[in-house]
């Protein structure tokens, strides 16, 4: 048995921690040679259990150290939950609680889960091959643009949203559907003294709003890499309004243009987007789903796992806990067949079923995400009704 795990993202190094915690050999790659720019936090709540099982012991101990704030507590911050803010008063509308959470700052994360894991950058995944009639380690092979190649027993694609490894098992059925709204996920810092309000004031969590001009706006931290100097915590915005003819994405600085649709927010959000340095760099940006379609596994040699599985917006929390879910049933799974206890073709089917039905959460963050930009409706929302529980039972 040899696991080609392609992605080194949560999903795919969540998987190969666990795999070689098991003692089952693997091989990780992915196409980044430098991480990407792009960085948020998420929350981890429901999934904190099954992570504590995928990691080792002191890298499970440590996670606090991806934080945004390395000193929350997970207690604490579980009691603190998600709360959304009516966007014109501030006001709460609703809070989210679970027992524990960690917020954890994603790139941070993906460099702590690499730790005594090797992982081969630079090896970007175009095509697959089905090997017949070799033994168990010679089943398929997966090949890089560097000309390179692995071969082993099963590949499992956590290559992210826009997957090559869905795209080889789905054709065109892989394709990301793009949602009707205008997106902006930026990082920045303030000037001390508004950083040092923020951060009092903030939900130390998540703390979002839903305007009555039908806008979602979320204000987050993401980093302090000086505890003393409030100059150089880093805060992150995320914000989405619905695209529609009236409504078309601007073409000036997309800075102006958020500024533009802030008339009437509450003060602090308003302070904030205010001073935003004029210069920060806001990159276009797209929310991008894809609702899972079942695929042929091959007799057991390719199959998905995270977003590469089920592709989802955030305004649920729930794409990163579920990328765990499937790390976790991914090795429990391949443990099993290591052990003697499951034919290889009946776990990795029994695992792909379980992937289809987790994705019913794609639709029910579209959903979430959509409330948010319908003011007089949003209190329908899946987040007033399931806060950040998963949708289906374990
Ligand atoms: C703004 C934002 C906020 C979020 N908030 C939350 C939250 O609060 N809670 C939560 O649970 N989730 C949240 N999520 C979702 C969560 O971040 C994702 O679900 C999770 O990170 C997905 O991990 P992944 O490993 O499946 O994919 P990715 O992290 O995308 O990793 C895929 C990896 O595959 C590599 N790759 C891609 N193509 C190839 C290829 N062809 N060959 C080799 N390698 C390849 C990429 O370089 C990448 O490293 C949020 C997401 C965003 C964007």
């Amino acid at each position: 048995m040899r696991v080609i795990v392609v992605g080194a993202g949560l999903a795919g190094l969540a998987i190969a921690n666990g795999l070689k915690k098991n003692n089952i050999p693997y091989v990780i790659v992915d196409r980044e040679t430098a991480p990407r720019d792009r960085n948020w936090a998420i929350t981890l709540g429901w999934a904190l259990p099954l992570f504590q099982k995928l990691l080792p012991e002191d890298l499970y101990n440590s996670l606090h150290q991806c934080q945004p704030d390395p000193t929350l507590d997970a207690k604490v911050a579980g009691e603190k939950g998600i709360l959304v803010r009516d966007g014109a008063t501030g006001l709460e509308m609703n809070v989210a609680r679970f027992p524990a959470i960690r917020r954890l700052n994603i790139q941070k994360t993906k460099r702590h889960l690499s730790t005594g894991i090797d992982v081969k950058y630079g090896k970007r995944l175009i095509d697959i091959t089905i090997n017949e009639g070799k033994d168990d380690d010679g089943l398929v092979t997966a090949h890089f643009d560097d000309g390179t190649s692995e071969t082993g027993s099963l590949i499992v694609g956590a290559d992210g949203g826009a997957s090559q490894v869905r795209r080889w098992l789905l054709g065109d059925l892989a394709q990301q559907e793009a949602l009707p709204c205008d997106f902006m996920n930026f990082s920045f810092t303030l000037p001390a003294d508004i950083a040092v309000h923020l951060d009092k004031e903030m939900n130390p969590t998540v703390d979002v709003g839903a305007h009555p001009s039908n806008m979602y706006l979320g204000i987050f931290l993401l980093d302090k890499p000086d505890i003393d100097k409030p100059e150089t915590w880093v805060f992150y915005i995320l914000a989405t309004w619905r695209l529609d003819d009236k409504n078309d994405r601007g073409s000036g600085k997309r800075l102006d243009e958020l500024r533009s649709r802030m008339t009437g927010w509450f003060d602090l959000y308003k302070t904030v987007v205010e001073n935003v340095p004029d210069d920060v760099e806001i990159k276009p940006d797209q929310l991008r789903i894809w609702k899972t379609k079942p695929w042929d596994n091959h007799q057991a040699r390719v199959t998905l796992a995270g977003d590469a599985a089920h592709s989802m917006t955030f305004h649920r929390g729930q794409g990163g806990n579920l990328a765990i879910k499937d790390a976790d049933e991914f090795v429990s799974s391949i443990t099993a067949v290591k052990r003697g206890e499951k034919d290889i073709e009946d776990a990795v089917d029994a695992y792909d079923n379980g992937a289809l039905l987790r994705s019913a959460e794609v639709e029910i963050s579209r959903q979430a995400s959509m409330a948010f930009l319908d003011y007089e409706n949003f209190d329908k929302s899946p987040v007033f009704k399931m806060g950040i529980s998963p949708a289906m039972k374990f």
